[in-house]
């Protein structure tokens, strides 16, 4: 149904772990060459060799996204490596809870600096690449945290998570002359190895707030990402597409319990 993406060069940022790593799997599958960026090269090699031992092309590459210079040899490294760079999965983020009253500034610049502004190196350092091509898929990574609801301790995230949509509108216009479309995965709460270590009464606590009563996998976000990044959805730019099992919907805990089937 979907044209094949066979041959395609992406990068995806934040892919030794959790969603970026699953997006990093789900592309190579689809016959992409991946370039898996983290800041921890032995992480980001055993993607890699995941990706490899299955038939996959993939390189690994250490990059900081909140850093220009990372973030342009990054982009430079794809190049090199691939020959241009066709699809940019921009995923690297991070969450450490922290109440207002307690979160320091440091706290604040950290959590902007690696999720929006990382959004905003990672893209540009794309741009020439892709403008001299006249086409490019840019995916970011947000949440359903931030554009639609709120958790305590993260209002930094929440932030950065609503920052990263209001980006991607001027990006999407901005980009469109070039064929560039900017789109956005907004998941609500997915199943990655951060998880275990909470334990099974919260991840069963977090699965009885969704209607589909299930955490998301990787996969889930990974196949939205790859819809994007098709032929398909040429002409789809500036949206965000909540993937949470309908985690957002019920107005209450009443909602969650009237569904029950008795
Ligand atoms: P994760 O398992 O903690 O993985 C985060 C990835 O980002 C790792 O590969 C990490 O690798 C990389 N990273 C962090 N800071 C970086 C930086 N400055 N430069 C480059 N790479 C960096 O997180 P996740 O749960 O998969 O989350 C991935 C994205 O999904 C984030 O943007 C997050 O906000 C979003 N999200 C997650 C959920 C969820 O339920 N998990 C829900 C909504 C949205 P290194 O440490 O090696 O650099």
């Amino acid at each position: 149904m979907f044209a094949s993406l066979e041959g395609r060069s992406v990068i995806v940022t934040g892919a030794s772990k959790g969603i970026g790593r699953g997006i990093a799997l789900r592309f190579a599958r689809a016959g992409c060459k991946v370039l898996v960026v983290s800041r921890k090269l032995a992480e980001a090699e055993t993607v890699v060799a995941e990706i490899t031992a299955a038939g996959g092309i993939a390189q690994a590459c250490v990059a900081d996204v909140s850093k220009q210079a990372e973030a342009e040899a990054m982009a430079a490294a794809a190049v090199a490596a691939f020959g241009g760079i066709d699809i940019l999965c921009a995923n690297a983020g991070i969450f450490p809870a922290a109440k207002l009253g307690a979160m320091t500034e440091a706290d604040f610049d950290l959590v902007i600096g690696t999720n929006l502004k990382g959004n905003f190196l990672s893209v540009s350092a794309c741009l020439p690449a892709m403008k001299a091509a006249g086409k490019g898929r840019i995916i970011l990574t947000s949440s359903i945290t931030g554009p639609i609801t709120g958790y305590p301790g993260w209002s930094h995230y929440g932030a950065s998570k609503a920052g990263q949509l209001g980006f991607m509108r001027t990006a999407a216009i901005e980009l469109a002359p070039w064929h560039i479309t900017v789109n956005a995965v907004m998941p609500g709460n997915i199943f990655t190895e951060g998880l275990h270590d909470m334990g099974p009464e919260y991840i069963q606590k977090m699965a009885a707030s969704v209607p589909m009563r299930r955490l998301g996998s990787v996969e889930d976000i990974a196949n939205a990402a790859l819809f994007f990044a098709s032929d398909e959805a040429a002409y789809i730019t500036g949206q965000g597409m909540v993937i949470d099992g309908g985690q957002i919907l019920p107005e209450s805990l009443a909602a969650l319990e009237e569904m029950d089937p008795r």
